[in-house]
């Protein structure tokens, strides 16, 4: 191996630079030489790649987002795209790729190693939806901004007697709602993972009330099915019987913006590390992930179009918490 690539894709996620630097120092660190992809899969379909030395990737593990830039390539989820790709790659002299990105990323790394180029992906999403890790890069990060959220409702929700809805990012996957909800002592969570109705979380806001707290906090989950604004529909037509004033704080992006916590970089720097330490061991067409706190390879192919949910059996306990 002498010359190897690396790209950012999908949604851009804190820590993904740490991961950068990593896997270029890694590299480095054997004698290789390392490009970096400009935008994801678009920069390599368009062939946009420069060589990384250690010095270009300083001074950016502090920073959120991505340096290299992240894009949706609809073109390279096309054979002929990949196609592309591919000569470009050949023409470069790359001769293996690492892919730091979440499960759209990674199935399109699965789609590239099963056309015989080496692949390796490493897992980053703030949605904590991939399967072969049990935490993605960015994921510790969407918590803690979710949860400093949570934190500033609560100081003035409890002057105002009043609950607050707060959604929160994931897509399908409740985890983040889940830890933050479980962090900030959220009277309800609401996530994809275990459905619950609406006349069900007013329940339990107009149950807090009676047990005499002051506010309360509901997680919502976007991917949720009864998510924000069936809840808000509700609480609109039985205002009067929940006790407190209800209103929906949605956070949107904000979720994924920010410095990466210490968390996100050290996953980052040691998926970095062990991508660089698979592909010099001679091993691709892998994700490398934490399970259990050691470091794990899981065959794309297992990976792509499978689904790692939250752990709805951690409600129970928030609920109790709640009391
Ligand atoms: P996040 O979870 O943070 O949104 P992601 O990696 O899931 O990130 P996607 O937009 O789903 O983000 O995927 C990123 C890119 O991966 C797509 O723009 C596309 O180029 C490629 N991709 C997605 N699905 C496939 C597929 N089935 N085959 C090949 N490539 C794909």
């Amino acid at each position: 191996m002498k010359r190897i690539a690396v790209l950012t894709s999908g949604g851009d996620a804190p820590g993904m630079n740490a991961a950068v630097r990593a896997v270029t120092r890694g590299t480095l660190a054997k004698g290789w030489e390392v490009l970096g992809v400009r935008n994801g899969y678009a920069g390599l379909v368009a062939g946009t790649m420069e060589p990384l030395a250690a010095r270009d990737v300083g001074g950016i593990m502090q920073d959120g987002g991505t340096a290299l830039g992240s894009a949706r390539s609809p073109e390279f989820t096309e054979a002929a795209g990949r196609e592309k790709a591919l000569r470009n790659l050949a023409t470069r002299g790359v001769e293996a790729l690492v892919v730091i990105g979440g499960n759209g990323s990674q199935t399109g790394s699965a789609a590239l190693s099963r056309e015989g180029f080496s692949v390796v992906g490493i897992p980053s999403t703030i949605d904590n939806d991939l399967y072969g890790t049990d935490v993605s890069i960015g994921a510790d990060t969407a918590i803690n901004v979710t949860l400093e959220a949570i934190d500033r409702l609560r100081t003035t929700a409890s002057s105002h007697q009043r609950a607050f809805l707060v959604e929160t990012m994931g897509r399908d996957c409740g985890y983040i709602a889940l830890m933050a909800g479980i962090a900030g002592g959220a009277e309800v969570i609401v996530i994809p993972e275990r459905d619950i109705e609406p006349p069900e979380v007013a329940e339990r806001l107009r149950a807090a009330y009676r047990r005499g707290k002051t506010h309360a906090i509901v997680v919502v989950a976007e991917g949720a099915r009864r998510g924000v604004h069936a809840l808000m529909e509700h609480y609109k037509e039985h205002r009067d019987s929940i006790g407190f004033e209800l209103r929906l704080t949605r956070l949107g992006h904000v979720v994924r913006g920010g410095a990466p916590s210490a968390a996100d970089r050290v996953l980052a720097t040691r998926l970095g590390a062990a991508a660089a330490d698979a592909l010099a061991a001679g091993r691709h067409g892998v994700l490398v992930g934490l399970v259990r706190n050691e470091i794990e390879q899981t065959a794309l192919g297992e990976i792509a179009g499978r689904m790692r949910p939250a752990d709805a059996g951690l409600l129970e306990m928030a609920r109790t918490m709640a009391l």
